[in-house]
């Protein structure tokens, strides 16, 4: 049931979401499309905790989540990473926050790095890297943390075809691995029809659900070329 407004110059303020409902399961990959504006980011942004809704309720696990917490973590369309910090102090930042011990977090860190093919590259400045590896460090530096929910705004947005088709491998294996939840919006559908078990198709201001279709066929992280959805209800 979330409603969520922003203020707005002439009007007062916008409806950005109108009455959004939605149940995710553990471990899901659910994909959001729907055209510039509807909402899709203000959504991320408010299971991740950095909005607050209006109205309605997140839960997770039943519990009402308010705030931000390392359970959710983001990935945006830009990597977000530090010029100043190599590939390897970049993933470990959270974990060294969180407290954990240098040794600890880098051996965490090299290993979710290995994951994402970037072992030679641990030394390495985000400048030193192409777009499609610097997302790859963005991800890394999410998973890390362990999250229960990855939020993935348009992370491939910026990549070229090519690019793209071996991180949705890439991501297909790491969600396979480590079981998380993934909420990952696109302006592609093609792209969330490869990667997603469920397909949450927005409508135009005020973002409305439209459609949500959903796939069973997912095995072992590889989609078969025949894959259907059907419409929920
Ligand atoms: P796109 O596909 O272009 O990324 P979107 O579906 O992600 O679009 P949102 O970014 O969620 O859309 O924005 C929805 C609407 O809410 C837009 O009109 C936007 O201007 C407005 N909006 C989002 N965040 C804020 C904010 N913090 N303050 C005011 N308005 C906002
Ligand atoms: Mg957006």
């Amino acid at each position: 049931g979330i409603v969520k407004s922003f203020p707005h110059k002439e009007n007062g303020h916008v409806k950005v979401l109108d009455n959004i409902s939605l149940d995710v399961e553990k471990g899901q990959f659910v994909s959001i499309v729907g055209p510039s504006g509807c909402g899709k980011s203000t959504l991320l942004y408010l299971i991740a905790g950095l909005e607050k809704a209006d109205q309605g309720e997140i839960r997770i696990a039943g519990k009402v989540v308010t705030d931000p917490g390392p359970d959710r973590v983001v990935v945006f369309q830009q990597d977000g990473l530090f010029p100043w910090l190599t590939v390897l102090d970049n993933v470990t930042y959270g974990l060294r926050l969180k407290g954990l011990p240098k040794k600890e977090a880098e051996d965490k860190a090299r290993e979710m790095l290995k994951m994402v093919h970037l072992s030679n590259f641990i030394d390495a400045y985000p400048h030193q890297l192409s777009g499609g590896m610097k997302q790859r460090v963005a991800i890394a530096r999410a998973l890390v943390m362990e999250p229960a929910i990855l939020l993935m705004d348009e992370p491939f947005a910026a990549l070229d075809e090519q690019t793209r088709m071996v991180l949705h491998n890439e991501l297909l294996e790491i969600w396979q691995k480590t079981k998380v939840t993934i909420f990952f919006v696109t302006h592609n559908i093609r792209e969330a029809v490869l990667l997603s078990e469920k397909i949450i198709v927005f409508e135009t201001r005020p973002g409305r659900i439209k459609e949500i279709y959903s796939s069973k066929t997912m095995k072992d992280g590889v989609m078969p070329n025949d894959v259907t959805f059907h419409l929920e209800k």
